[in-house]
């Protein structure tokens, strides 16, 4: 049987676009259909626009840290609608730097939504084209409980196009997107407010990281809760009022959800193409990508693995690699490092102290609690904590985290070290780059007690 094409990626996000890219460099006849952007999630509403936020909102605290260097600050002002014209501006380019890359490749890209019709079968508006090989790359989409009035409420889709800066926010959640729009929106001069409803906020991550930013946020002034969730929406003039578990009501020019990522499968035919999906919708995958049906691969977000950028790019690769280059890779999903631009940012790879003491029993931690230089003179009271897990048995460094400047570009660079398995007498025997914040993690020696 003879197809349209070898491969049909649905999806042009981050995972998408590397699997096209690649395959069609192998030689396949390749297209990828995109119904909004070419870039996907992480360059149009996600990790990109964010970033850019992030740096924005830094200057706050850059212009008081300024002034103890001797530099005379005077007369700072803020412009949202400045910064939302310029990030969509950069997001524009990098939309463009995609559709170029796929042409480049000699990948077909197609600008509308696709939905699987067959094993072999999409439809593409009233078209049906075929492949050899389909791959769903289709990413996640926030999801929001079902509240009285939730359609009052935001997600972080919506933050980044806001038309004016909301002077009080409140942010639903303790999660990624939670703490780091906190920050944003704190760092701009936004009061926040970030409603969280269980113990501690993100779940999953190491408890020493958890407290501490809970209380570093704390300190910079942001009203975060703990133990508490909305229970209604109302719309207000010009805003919304929200009643809380608590019987509380709290007012707020805007509330934004992040409560969470679902897998974006509704409605693409999957099912009826004899796809098996989770409960949540999430697309069922074997270690290479391969789905229930043996001509229909998946990677990213979709398959709800881990649902980062980048490990959704090594698995567009490993699938390209695998169908393609004539080499079957899987790709690992170990000792992953990623970072929370939160602030102060989280970096972290590995296990934390719980899940090493679940798997091995013993363990040694290492950790270091201390003042970033330039808070010396700048006078932030914010500190930085860095913390090493070592399985007693073999010495093996198995989960590194540091919450503090930099961190998040310190922890790549261990996480090469800890994906390696290295030892701690072999950070031990590392020297150390005098003076950083990231020589913690070769100096400290005398495990807690
Ligand atoms: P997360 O899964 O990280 O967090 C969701 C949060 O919402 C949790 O705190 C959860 O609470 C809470 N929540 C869930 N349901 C409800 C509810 N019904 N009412 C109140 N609270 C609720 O999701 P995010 O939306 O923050 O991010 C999605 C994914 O995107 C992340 O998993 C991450 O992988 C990725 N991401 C990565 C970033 C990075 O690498 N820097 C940045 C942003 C996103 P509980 O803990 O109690 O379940």
């Amino acid at each position: 049987m003879t197809f349209d094409y070898d491969l049909f990626v649905i999806g042009a996000g981050s995972g998408g676009v590397r699997a096209s890219r690649i395959a069609a460099g192998f030689g396949a006849r390749v297209a990828v259909a995109e119904e909004y952007r070419i870039g996907g999630t992480c360059v149009i509403r996600g990790c990109v626009p964010k970033k850019l936020l992030v740096y924005a909102s830094h200057f706050s605290e850059d212009f008081e840290a300024a002034k103890g260097f001797g530099w005379t600050v005077e007369g700072t002002s803020f412009d949202w609608k400045t910064l939302i014209t310029r990030k969509d501006a950069e997001i524009d380019r990098l939309n463009g730097l995609y559709r170029q890359t796929l042409g480049n490749a000699g990948v077909e890209t197609i600008e509308e939504r696709a939905v699987v019709t067959g094993p072999n079968a999409v439809r593409v508006g009233d078209r049906t084209l075929t492949a050899k090989t389909i791959l769903v790359a289709v990413g996640g989409w926030p999801q929001m409980p079902d509240v009285p009035g939730i359609e009052h409420a935001i997600t972080s889709n919506e933050a980044l196009h806001l038309e004016e800066q909301p002077k009080r926010i409140v942010i639903v959640g303790g999660g990624y997107i939670a703490v780091e729009f906190a920050g944003i929106f704190h760092g701009m001069g936004s009061e926040v407010i970030q409603l969280y409803r269980s113990e501690q906020i993100l779940r999953g991550f190491d408890d020493d990281l958890r407290n501490r930013l809970a209380d570093e946020m704390r300190k910079k002034g942001i009203d975060l809760r703990t133990n508490i969730n909305v229970t209604n929406i109302e719309k207000t003039d010009g805003g919304v009022r929200l009643t809380l578990t608590d019987g509380s009501t709290l007012d707020a020019d805007a509330v934004m959800y992040a409560t969470g990522r679902v897998p974006n499968t509704k409605g693409l035919g999957l099912e009826e193409a004899g796809v098996e999906l989770a409960p949540n919708g999430a697309i069922k995958v074997d270690a290479y990508g391969k789905t229930s049906v043996d001509s229909i691969y998946a990677v990213g977000d979709v398959t709800d693995r881990v649902q980062l950028t980048p490990v959704a790019i090594k698995e567009g690769h490993a699938f390209a690699l695998t169908l393609y280059g004539n080499a079957p890779t899987s790709p690992e999903h170990d000792a992953v490092p990623s970072a929370v631009f939160s602030q102060p940012p989280i970096g972290t790879v590995g296990m934390t102290e719980q899940q090493a003491r679940d798997q091995f029993g013993e363990v040694d931690v290492y950790e270091s609690d201390f003042r970033p230089m330039k808070h010396t003179l700048g006078g932030a009271t914010e500190r930085a904590y860095t913390k090493l897990i070592v399985d007693k048995a073999t010495d093996k460094v198995v989960g590194a985290h540091m919450i503090g400047m930099d961190a998040a570009e310190i922890i790549q660079g261990v996480g090469i070290a800890v994906k390696a398995g290295l030892t701690k007498a072999q950070f031990d025997a590392t020297v150390a780059v005098h003076p950083s914040s990231a020589e913690e993690f070769v100096l400290m020696r005398t495990p807690r007690a």
